[in-house]
């Protein structure tokens, strides 16, 4: 089984409920384990800065998918969920990003992992700690390290819903 840690954002509609329905999808997959799931971070938008705030969450699974496959399950629950954006860093009803996949590298036309964004951002990498404390690998350890540097309440991220409420899944 091989390790895949994902990011999970939102800002329209029932942010809340969006990345529950999302968690829900990704569980019904059979040949996915839903291993840990963080804290519901609330984020001012980047980029695109007029926009609604997002909620973001990071997640642990355990599969034996393909990262191909992996990305191809992403994506059909961003179309489940009606994803609906018109431009680039604008806004979605759901967005799902691969951002470790069993610790490789990865670089094929449609996916590079570790996500090409994620040591960048402090709303992708507040959860992705979380849900490691023990962080395994160098991609996992960096993240760690480039968290320590930033400034997480300047860059905009503020936790929304604890850990210990868990986000349920119906
Ligand atoms: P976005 O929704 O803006 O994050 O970008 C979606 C596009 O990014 C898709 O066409 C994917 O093929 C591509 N992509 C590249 N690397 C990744 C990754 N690690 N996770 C998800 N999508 C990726």
């Amino acid at each position: 089984m091989k390790d895949v840690y994902l990011s999970i954002g939102t800002n329209m509609g029932e942010r809340y409920e969006n990345l529950q329905q999302a968690v829900a999808l990704l569980k019904e997959e059979e040949n996915i384990e839903v291993v840990r799931i963080s804290s519901v971070y609330e984020t001012a938008a980047v980029g695109y800065t007029d926009q609604a705030d997002f909620l973001n969450i990071a997640v642990h699974l355990k599969t034996d998918a393909s990262s191909a496959n992996m990305l191809e399950i992403c994506q059909s629950v961003e179309q489940e969920l009606g994803r609906v954006r018109e431009f680039r860093w604008g806004p979605r009803i759901i967005d799902l990003d691969i951002l470790v996949y069993n610790h490789e590298n990865i670089e094929t036309d449609n996916l590079i992992v570790p996500h090409p964004r994620m040591y960048e951002r402090a709303f992708v990498l507040v959860p992705l700690v979380e849900i490691t404390p023990t962080p395994f690998g160098d991609q996992l350890q960096q993240a760690h390290n480039l968290l320590k540097q930033m400034d997480c309440e300047s860059e905009g991220v503020s936790l929304w819903k604890l850990f210990n409420e868990p986000l349920t899944v119906s």
